[in-house]
């Protein structure tokens, strides 16, 4: 059996950030990265990412996007409140992943496709990772980032208690394209529909909770379906609709166990009010890569692999607390509350978060919210 300084199961954003950011920060330890899929691969998602995750690599990551765009149009009670101020990046998964799993096999981290991880053996000093075709590896840290379908942090009892968005995206080639960003409120009772524009199409796509009756089906098919066509899609064609689960963040768990941590969206890592999960997940790789260089390096896996929890909290966590307020009043009385955060100061504050120029915790005004809170009961 190969031994190793750290695996990770998973090369989506999170796994290919931490793999690489350890190699930055501590170039001497073995990584080995797992991935069950051949890359390029598709990866169902609206490819609307924050320019902010620059801050997590030392290279150029424009290379791996597809356009920038900053005409982004909020629709609500049939209302369009446009902002033109926040660029974001457009990104097609299937390069943008590829490319950063490149530059982490550039910086020496050694990257097996194919290969799928069926369970992890916790040991005190070195966990096994067993894979389904490949044997087994040991290493002094495993992460698991497996995203939102994984099935091993549930089966190791690590799983995080998240809250479920369901999902639909559907990819439409055509290069009549206005270049603008919808988000649409109009369509959907909890959650909301979208249009991410690319060079040669749109990611269209719809997000509801599973929640009541509907569950399991909140009837997401037949909404997006109705919402395409106003961009000329008449029918959905079923080879270019993917549907997929989003572990939304639900509050402050526990993510590392002994010499195993989890990152990215299967440790719910993802905005609760936006869904947003490239630019959380790529920070949460960044957050353990730092951990885990240390550890490595100074071997205090033992002692001070838990900073992840704390790091965690404090970057990420924090900030989604107030993300979860929003999401809950916003989701429970969406009907109520859309008329008065229909306005442009609101969007662009929506904006400016999602871009990344500031944090919830700038924008949220406490006394605004006790106001919409109010309101939204006694109205
Ligand atoms: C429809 C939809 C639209 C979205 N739109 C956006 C958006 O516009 N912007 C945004 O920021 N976020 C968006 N998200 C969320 C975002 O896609 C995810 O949160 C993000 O991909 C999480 O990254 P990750 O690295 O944690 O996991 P993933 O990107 O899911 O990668 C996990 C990897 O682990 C591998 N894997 C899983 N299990 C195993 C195993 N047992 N063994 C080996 N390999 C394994 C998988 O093959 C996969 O490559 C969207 C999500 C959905 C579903």
């Amino acid at each position: 059996m190969t031994n190793y300084d750290v695996i990770i199961i998973g090369a989506g954003p999170s796994g290919t950030s931490c793999a690489y950011n350890i190699k930055r920060y501590h170039p001497d330890a073995s990584v080995l990265l797992l991935d069950k899929a051949e890359f390029p691969r598709y990866k169902p998602c609206g490819g609307g990412v924050s320019p902010e995750v620059q801050n997590y690599f030392d290279f150029d990551v424009k290379g791996g996007i597809d356009s920038i765009c900053t005409d982004v149009v909020m629709v609500a009670n049939q209302k369009n409140i446009e902002c033109n101020d926040f660029p974001l990046w457009m990104v097609r998964r299937e390069k943008f992943d590829k490319f950063l799993l490149d530059k982490a096999i550039a910086k020496d981290v050694q990257f097996m496709a194919n290969c799928e991880v069926v369970n992890i053996i916790r040991l005190p000093e070195q966990s096994t990772v067993v894979t389904k075709d490949h044997g087994e590896f040991s290493a002094k840290v495993v992460v698991i980032a497996e995203g939102g379908r994984g099935k091993l942090a549930k089966k190791l009892g690590m799983s995080a208690k998240n809250t479920v968005l369901a999902a639909l995206e559907y990819e439409h080639y055509t290069s009549h394209l206005d270049g603008k960003l919808y988000i649409d409120f109009d369509y959907n009772d909890s959650g909301y529909a979208w249009n991410f524009p690319k060079s040669d199409g749109m990611s269209l796509g719809i997000g509801g909770f599973l929640k009541g009756r509907a569950k399991g089906n909140v009837g997401l098919p037949e909404r997006l379906g109705k919402y395409s066509q106003q961009f000329s899609v008449d029918k959905l064609d079923k080879q270019y609709l993917h549907g997929h689960p989003i572990l939304l963040y639900s509050g402050r768990q526990k993510l590392v166990h002994d010499n195993v941590i989890l990152i990215g969206e299967i440790a719910g890592c993802v905005d609760p009010l936006t869904a947003e999960g490239i630019r959380p997940a790529i920070k949460s790789g960044y957050l353990a890569a730092k951990v885990i260089a240390y550890c490595i390096r100074e071997n205090r896996v033992k002692k001070s692999l838990a900073n992840y929890d704390l790091a965690f909290d404090k970057e990420i966590g924090r900030d989604f607390y107030y993300a979860r307020i929003m999401a809950y009043f916003l989701n429970n009385n969406l009907a109520k509350i859309l008329p008065m955060i229909s306005k442009p100061s609101a969007v662009k504050g929506f904006m400016s978060v999602f871009s990344g120029s500031s944090s919830y915790r700038d924008k949220i005004n406490f006394r605004r919210i006790l106001q919409l809170i109010w309101r939204s009961i006694f109205k």
